[in-house]
This record gives structure tokens, sequence and C-alpha cells, in this order.
């Protein structure tokens, strides 16, 4: 569960060919990282998966089957967004059970996958916190946390650590990928960060306007980048 097919997917702003059109196969358990300088099309790749983007063409299969059309709530993801985006009145165990609550859930139920996720996240202490309350590591954490409670089929991040310091940066990269390797789910990250993409990365997608220019495992990328572009923005010796 979590394989992910783009055919020829794109998306245009008006006359702004932002996607000309892009093929793309991420399979069930994959860490991906879609890397460009800023303004390349990340974002908006990473949303029209999520559905929060109506592509203008193509297609999005999701587990085989077409999802092009699927309203973002239906399709077993759950994104990650850079900022927390957490409830700043709610307590830690409110705010990553909310997406539980709005969907009806039984409160024992929530409490048990709420209480699950905070033990994976080490989080435990901090329930029946508040947002002001914690540091942006343990923000962070949180809006992780509600995204695993939904036990999504693939996780989307958008550059979920920019907006932290350097040496925090370095330990929440470390802890997003123990937490992949604890739940081997499908996730697709994006990031303008070199280093992070090469760390991180199962395999990545460089992209520069809104093409690909190369996928391919770190070491690929750096051993044999596919151009200039790559090269340069890799820093590998082409
Ligand atoms: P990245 O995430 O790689 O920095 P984005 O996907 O945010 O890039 O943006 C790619 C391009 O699409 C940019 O030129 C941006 O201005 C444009 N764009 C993104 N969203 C919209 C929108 N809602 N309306 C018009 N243009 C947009
Ligand atoms: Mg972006």
């Amino acid at each position: 569960m979590g394989s992910i097919k783009l055919e020829q997917l794109s998306k245009s702003f008006g006359e702004h060919a932002v996607i000309p059109g892009i093929d793309l196969e991420i399979n069930d358990g994959e860490f991906v990282v879609f890397v460009g300088p800023s303004g390349c099309g990340k974002s908006t790749l990473l949303r029209l998966i999520a559905g929060l983007e109506d592509a203008t063409g193509g297609r999005i299969l999701i587990d085989g089957k077409d999802q092009t059309q699927t309203p973002p709530s239906q399709r077993g993801l759950a994104m990650v967004f850079q900022s927390y985006a957490l409830y700043p009145h709610m307590s830690v165990r409110s705010n990553i059970g909310f997406p539980l609550k709005m969907a009806k859930i039984d409160p024992a139920e929530i409490s048990r996958k709420v209480e699950e996720a905070a033990r994976i996240l080490n989080l435990t202490d901090y329930l029946e916190r508040r947002p002001g309350q914690l540091s942006g590591g343990q923000r962070q954490r949180v809006a992780i946390g509600r995204a695993i409670v939904r036990n999504p089929r693939c996780f989307l991040f958008d550059e979920p650590l920019s907006n932290l310091d350097a040496a925090l940066r370095v330990a929440m990269r470390l802890e997003i990928t123990e937490l992949h390797q604890k739940l081997k789910a499908t996730s697709i990250y994006v990031t303008h960060d070199q280093v992070e993409a090469m760390t991180m990365a199962d395999k990545i997608v460089v992209l520069n306007k809104g093409r690909i220019e190369q996928v391919g495992s770190p070491l690929e990328l750096y051993r044999s980048p596919a151009n200039l572009f790559v090269a340069g923005f890799i820093g590998s010796p082409k």
C-alpha cells in the first residue's frame, strides 16, 4: 500500500505552465525527495498529489487506482506542513487527535491512537500541554503526530524543517528518517536543501522549472549526474 504513479501530470496557473507534464513512479515504502531551487514547482507538485490543487492535465494513480479527481481527504495521504498549523488553544492531545475527531472516530479509539503516536514521537509527557509551551522541534513532532494517527498510505512533507535552526534541523532530519524506518510508509519530502536530499532519500527527484532533470539514488546522482544542472545543484564533480 502506498505506490504513486504520475502520468503526464500538468498544472498551469493562467498562462503560466508551472508543471508542463511529469511522469514519475514512486514505490511502496520509498522515501522520495523532491529537490530543486525555489520556485521550480516542488510545492505545486506535492499539492497536486495531495489534491490541494486540481491538475490541468494527466493522471495520479495511487495503488494503481486513478485518484486524479478524488478529494484530498479520501486519497489516504497525510500532509505535514512547514508552518506547523497547530491550534494554539488546544492541547497536544487534541491537536494530534483532531483529524480523528473530525472523522467521528470513537473517543476511546482516538485516545489509543494519539497515545501510540505520542510514544513513537517521544511526546508522551507533553500530551496535556499547549503548542505555545513546546519547542519548535516538539511542535513539528505534533504536526507529524497528526499525520500518523490517520494511518496514511503516504506522508507528504513540504519543507518541514525550514523554520528550525540549524542544530534542530539536523536532529529532526534524523528523527524523520528514524520514523520512516519504524513506519515504513511511503514518504514524499520536498526541500530546496541538497544536504537533506542526499542524506534522507532512497530516491531523489531533481526538479527545474517544473520538469524532472533526473531521478536516482543519492549515489547515482552524485556519481553520474545527467547534466550540468544536476551536477551543480547536487555539488557532484561532473
Ligand atoms: P517551490 O515550492 O519549488 O518553491 P512553487 O510550487 O511554490 O515552487 O511555485 C512554482 C511556481 O508556481 C512559481 O512561479 C509560483 O509563483 C507559481 N505559483 C504557485 N502557486 C500559484 C498560484 N496559486 N497562482 C499562481 N501562481 C502560482
Ligand atoms: Mg515550496
